[in-house]
């Protein structure tokens, strides 16, 4: 195979689309399969590329937000997605909302009149010769995903059931206590949120009564047993909690020295302890209820979320396990991956990971070395993510959107407002110092676009979603 045979790209979603052009605009030949029109995933109704599926929302555009420092490097850095997001703007507040179908076809259109990719339409089925990235998505057909199993055994998994994660600063430390169960490890592993039997007979009443999502057609809940959903099990009888994920046996709380009659066990989900997982707790409830229900338990009552809890049909790969840093894959290094099936979740993380998966092409192609942007931006922070870095040894990978629990903390105690703008000045300082050893030309950071006018915000959910 020579350097300049074409890259095929599967997948013109997000991911597929920024990957494809980047990669066209670094001078490489690419085929581009898409599906559809010929077959659409459940989720999928138009014939455009970059299909928005759900909400028209590519969610804050604030640059002190983590989303919105990715906005910022992805406008940089030339997106063609963050592009044409921009030009089809609509008001949202200081959401960076779009009309989606002026969106899709803009990036519609940037690929198809780019020169230097070919665009095939179908199915592939079968994993085709020579360098191929893989960004099929979330809703990755069947008869790929089967292929792609050929490589990845067990790691490759179907439904993503997520716990909430809550702020480690928001949780009420005069109420959890810092324990492993029989002190295992060092002992302090986890946080411990101890309920009264009175405080868990609620919290199990609330968990039935609570509403929940309603699963799309395509997302029959078959659960794993080892992974059911908190109400569900609350549903199964009112001790199942304090038997399971609540169960208290070896956790002694220092302030009574006894074990509680029901304990919720928070765990590390970054290095830093910035950000801590509900153990046990993922869940089908609306997000308004899980704030409502969650929000009841002792040392939760001034809780920020950082993530929601969800279970949805999900096609993702154990990255951390399964890929080399360069995103391509350990057991055959053709093989390069991009979007929601790494493990990142979201239309602008997705669109990133394409973006950073086009850099490792190229560096591949062209024999330099993957430099991609430092841990402290943004985009750096996804990568840490996918490549594990941002996790503690031993946590299990899970799908997440970018959070500033994925960035090496910033030091020193500071109010949150101070907090952000550190992160948001640190990530700006270093994307610079990164930016001349990008392969293509960056943009110096803008000045911030000024919201649209109009009257109420336009976010909207698709109507096949
Ligand atoms: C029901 C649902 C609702 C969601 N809501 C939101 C939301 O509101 N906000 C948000 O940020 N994220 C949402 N997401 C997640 C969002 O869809 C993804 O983050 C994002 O679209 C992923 O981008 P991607 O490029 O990895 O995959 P996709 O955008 O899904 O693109 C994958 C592409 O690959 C194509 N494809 C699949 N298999 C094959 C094959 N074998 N051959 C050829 N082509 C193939 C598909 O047709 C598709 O065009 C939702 C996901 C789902 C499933």
């Amino acid at each position: 195979m020579t350097s300049d045979a074409p890259i095929t790209v599967i997948g013109a979603g997000l991911a597929g689309s920024e990957c494809a052009y980047q990669l066209a605009r670094l001078g490489h030949r690419v085929i581009l399969c898409e599906q559809k029109p010929q077959k659409r995933s459940p989720a999928h109704s138009s014939n455009a590329f970059a299909e928005l599926v759900c909400s028209n929302s590519m969610r804050s555009d604030n640059p002190e937000s983590a989303i919105g420092m990715l906005h910022a490097e992805l406008r940089r850095v030339g997106s063609v997605i963050l592009n044409s997001a921009d030009a089809n703007r609509v008001p949202a507040g200081d959401a960076l909302a779009v009309e989606r179908e002026g969106f899709s076809a803009e990036v519609t259109r940037q690929l198809s009149s780019s020169g230097r990719i070919t665009i095939v339409p179908g199915e592939v089925t079968a994993i085709p010769d020579g360098d191929v990235v893989f960004a099929t998505g979330p809703l990755t057909s069947e008869a790929l995903t089967t292929a792609l199993a050929t490589f990845t055994g067990e790691k490759l998994y179907f439904y993503d059931a997520i716990a909430p994660i809550v702020a480690g600063d928001s949780v009420d430390m005069s109420i959890a206590f810092r324990a492993s169960r029989y002190d295992k490890g060092d002992g302090a592993d986890y946080l411990n949120l101890p309920l009264t039997k009175d405080e868990y007979l609620r919290f199990v009443q609330e968990l039935c009564a609570g509403q929940k999502v309603t699963p799309h057609a395509f997302e029959e809940p078959k659960y794993f047993e080892g992974c059911l959903p908190v109400e569900v099990m609350a549903e199964r009888g009112e001790r199942v909690l304090s038997f399971g994920p609540m169960k208290p046996v070896g956790l002694t709380d220092p302030r009574t020295g006894r074990w509680p009659y029901a304990v919720v066990q928070l765990r590390m989900e970054d290095r830093a302890g910035t950000a801590w997982n509900l153990v046990g707790f993922q869940t089908r409830l609306t997000w308004p209820e899980q704030k409502r229900i969650f929000g009841m338990l002792p040392g939760l009552q001034n809780a920020e979320w950082v993530r929601m809890g969800q279970i949805h049909r999900n096609t993702f790969l154990d990255s951390p396990k399964l890929l080399e840093r360069d995103l391509s894959m350990k057991a055959e290094p053709r093989l390069f991956f991009a979007g929601q099936i790494t493990g990142v979740e979201g239309y602008v993380e997705s669109t990133a990971c394409g973006y950073l998966t086009a850099l490792a092409v190229h560096a591949r192609r062209t024999g330099t070395a993957f430099a991609p942007p430092p841990g402290t931006t943004a985009l750096g922070a996804l990568y840490r993510h996918v490549t594990g870095e941002a996790h503690p040894p031993g946590a299990p990978y899970q799908p997440t959107n970018v959070v500033y629990a994925l960035f090496p903390p910033v030091e020193g105690r500071m109010k949150k407002p101070e907090k952000r703008q550190a992160y948001a000045a640190r990530s700006r300082a270093d994307f610079d110092a990164w930016a001349p050893s990008a392969p293509h030309p960056v943009l110096p950071a803008p000045a911030p676009l000024p919201l649209p006018a109009g009257p109420s915000p336009l976010v909207t959910q698709a109507t096949s979603a």
